[in-house]
């Protein structure tokens, strides 16, 4: 038996609120996740025990033991199936091309990836609505990987809604940042924020909302008006951190983005382009620019992890 592959995507958050820290330190979203089409590529093959090789972009970054998603998600899907004979050790190899710590949930969806090929080589059957709730167990973006598409996001993230939307595919620029943002610190850095405006979190609703004006523009299909409407609550926590991703942003929009956001908890910068040619003028000015990394130009939305053809 060779190894099963599984291609997933990375995510956007066309919109991002949060609500004030819950008692056990976690804070409720409501959030608009658009999976595009940078794929992190996963390979899953039996071995004596579990493993991890990671290669590619960052691959440095990224834990090689059982702390990497990947191995969690391993462990999580044979506790689900267990009773089922025959499920030995699994070696997972990912090969990178989602920048680690970049606000895209590369761990997530290589957990998602992973949960997919694991099911496949063990032929466990599971159901995808049964991966999806083991997926929200392994962690909170992880669910979506595995969805895919566009879907309105609820709790931590793990609660899902596919949004109803035309065909539409979206034309985007990802700059990718020198450096990097741990999640936890940039939700710190909100609370904190939150806390010296007055309101410590008092004027911050429990439940933050879904923003209608952003549910509209996607149904319609107006990339303009999407441009208008993306938001996120952490980009001014990730501006504190990283104050250079204000150039990133500014420049994107003097060069003609339709809108622009940091991605997620950031430092990735991410603008919404009128067209695809738009998007490579855009993707060359902003390499020319110097006011990042590298770019990536990419369409959204993308389905969700995919098994790929086992090669002849
Ligand atoms: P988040 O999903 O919290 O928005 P992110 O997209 O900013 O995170 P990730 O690339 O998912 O960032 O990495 C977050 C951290 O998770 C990294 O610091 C890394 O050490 C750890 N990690 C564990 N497993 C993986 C994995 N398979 N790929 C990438 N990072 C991983």
């Amino acid at each position: 038996m060779t190894g099963v592959t599984v291609r997933v995507p990375a995510k956007l958050n066309l919109q991002l609120a949060v609500g004030p820290p819950r008692a056990d330190g976690y804070h409720d979203l409501v959030t608009v996740f658009h999976a595009v089409s940078l794929f992190d590529e996963i390979t899953a093959e039996p071995a004596g025990r579990d493993g991890v090789t990671v290669t590619g972009e960052g691959a440095d970054r990224v834990p090689a033991n059982r702390d990497n998603l990947a191995l969690r998600a391993v462990a999580a899907l044979r506790k689900a199936v267990t009773g089922a004979a025959g499920l030995g050790g699994v070696h997972i190899t990912i090969a990178k091309r989602i920048p680690v710590a970049a606000g895209l949930a590369g761990g997530s969806a290589d957990a998602a990836a992973t949960l997919l090929a694991c099911n496949e080589l063990w032929g466990s059957g599971v159901s995808q609505a049964r991966l999806l709730e083991i997926a929200a167990r392994v962690g909170s973006d992880v669910a979506f990987a595995l969805l895919g598409g566009t879907a309105v996001g609820r709790g931590r993230g793990e609660r899902l809604t596919p949004a109803l939307a035309p065909a539409t595919q979206y034309q985007w620029v990802l700059a990718f940042a020198d450096g990097h943002l741990s999640t936890p610190e940039v939700y710190a850095a909100l609370d904190r924020l939150r806390a010296a405006e007055g309101a410590g979190g008092a004027g911050v609703p429990a439940e933050p909302d879904l923003d209608a004006a952003l549910m509209s523009a996607l149904r319609s299909g107006d990339a303009r008006m999407v441009g208008r409407t993306l938001s996120n609550d952490l980009q001014p926590a990730a501006l504190s951190l990283f104050p250079a991703l204000r150039k990133t942003l500014a420049s994107g929009l003097e060069l003609g983005a339709l809108g622009a956001l940091v991605s997620g908890s950031g430092p990735t910068c991410v603008f919404l382009a009128a067209s695809a040619d738009r998007a490579l003028d855009l993707a060359v000015s902003m390499s020319g620019a110097g006011v990042c990394r590298s770019v990536a130009r990419v369409t959204g939305p993308v389905p969700g992890a995919a098994v790929l053809p086992r090669p002849r």
